[in-house]
């Protein structure tokens, strides 16, 4: 007997009858003889509802006041699983954040988890209740209401995972598992079986939504057992995540992903001189915004420019940060690029092989995608393309590295507007 986290998104809980399907999966486990909490998402597209509605009412809504409202949509699912696992005979307590006392950072929209309190989930459990926690929130020291950004759902469910010492953490999805890439852009791309941690964080970092990136983060720095499986084919294993140090065989490119939410931002004309890059970043930096790729090019006539990306919900005080070091450095010349997507290869593998990159360029090359910046780590190599290019991007790249399978991937749901 152990303890089993078990996470479902939004799809898998979209309707009653969905619910009645999940309380069945939750029960299924109770029945192995586990105890069993278990974190779930807001019903189907209620958080996406949930801010259009907040837009319609004001353009810029105060962030407390959207955590106010998005937090809300948790607490709708919880209540519902928690009946329909009682209308079969168990017993079932919902808890929203600040029940359990998941406490973050005093930050609105994005708040991460410093400390999760386990005596009333111990409570509950020891008394063989099945909880159903409200995942993407938290409560800070104060008792303000935060949430963790989107998709945090699936940091939570592995938060409160390492915090219990589960045994494992399943997130179940609307997918079997984690695929090299989006299924629902190349539908017969291979599933991993088993990926490990760095890949997967790396992937998840670049844009694979099937997993919120502080999820993986968070499974590998407490070593929790970590599943992605499907919630409609429940004796499926999915995807197990793992140390590095346990896996065997590396495939030099394990995953491709694009990510459609950042601009890029270019500063001509700056001056050649010490510091003006130092100054540009210690201004970004200080008010919290994280640069991604940046390049800076050759200076000529002394002059140089500087090319970065930021997330497109940085662009305004992003911009305003340019403003004023314009007016501090006494030039450059501001341009904004919103056509970009930034696709990237990912593999534990390709670092003692040469030529991944030099693949990756021509196969880009041979479709006629011109890529705009590049930029290499250990496990990664990204380029930077025009958005309409993204999906034929990562078509081409799960060819030349060998990413596709005999399968076609079954997909429910709605298409991701990528
Ligand atoms: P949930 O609501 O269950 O949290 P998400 O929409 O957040 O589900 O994540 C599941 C989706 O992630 C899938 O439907 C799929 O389209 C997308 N996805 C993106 N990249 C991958 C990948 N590499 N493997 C599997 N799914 C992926
Ligand atoms: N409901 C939140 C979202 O849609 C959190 C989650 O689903 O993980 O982003
Ligand atoms: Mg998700």
């Amino acid at each position: 007997m152990g303890i089993i986290v078990q996470k479902f998104g939004g799809t898998s809980v979209a309707d009653p009858q969905k619910i009645h399907n999940v309380a069945k999966a939750v029960i299924r486990e109770k029945e192995n003889g586990n105890d069993v909490v278990v974190v779930v998402s807001a019903m189907g597209h209620t958080t996406d509802y949930l801010i259009k509605l907040a837009k319609e009412v004001t353009p810029n809504p105060d962030s407390r006041e959207m955590d106010m409202l998005l937090s809300t949509g948790e607490q709708v699912s919880i209540a519902l699983l928690a009946m329909a696992i009682q209308s079969n005979g168990y017993e079932a307590v919902s808890m929203n954040g600040q029940q359990v006392g998941i406490i973050t950072e005093n930050i609105h929209s994005k708040a991460r988890i410093v400390d999760i309190k386990t005596e009333k989930l111990q409570k509950h459990l020891k008394e063989g209740k099945i909880i159903v926690v409200a995942g993407f929130q938290g409560v800070t020291t104060d008792g303000e209401i935060t949430t963790l950004g989107r998709g945090g759902s699936d940091t939570s469910a592995v938060a409160i995972a390492a915090a219990l010492n589960a045994d494992r953490c399943d997130i179940y999805t609307d997918v079997e598992g984690v695929y090299a890439t989006d299924p629902r852009i190349v539908p017969n791309v291979q599933k991993a079986d088993i990926i490990s941690y760095e890949e997967m964080l790396e992937l998840a970092r670049v844009g694979a939504n099937v997993l919120h990136p502080r999820s993986v983060e968070t499974a590998k720095q407490f070593n929790v057992p970590l599943r992605v499986r499907s919630s409609f084919k429940l004796d499926n294993l999915g995807t197990l995540i793992i140390g590095v140090d346990n896996m065997e065989i590396y495939k030099p490119v394990a995953g491709v992903a694009a990510d459609t939410s950042q601009v890029r931002i270019l500063l001509a004309n700056l001056p050649d001189i010490p510091g003006t890059a130092a100054r540009l970043f210690v201004a970004l930096a200080k008010n919290n915004i994280s640069v991604d790729m940046i390049i800076q090019s050759l200076a000529s006539n002394g002059t140089n420019s500087i090319a970065f990306t930021v997330d497109a919900e940085d662009i305004t005080p992003s911009l305003n940060v340019l403003k004023e070091f314009q007016a501090s450095v006494n030039g450059g010349e501001v341009l904004i690029d919103e056509d970009i997507a930034k696709v990237s290869i990912v593999g534990a593998g390709m670092v003692d092989r040469p030529g991944i990159a030099a693949d990756m360029f021509r196969a880009l090359a041979e479709k006629d995608i011109n890529i705009k910046m590049l930029s290499t780590s250990e496990i990664k190599i990204s380029c930077l393309v025009e958005k309409e290019n993204a999906n034929n991007a990562i078509k081409a790249l799960c060819k030349e590295f060998g990413l596709e399978s005999e399968d076609i991937a079954v997909v429910k749901g709605d298409l991701p507007n990528v």
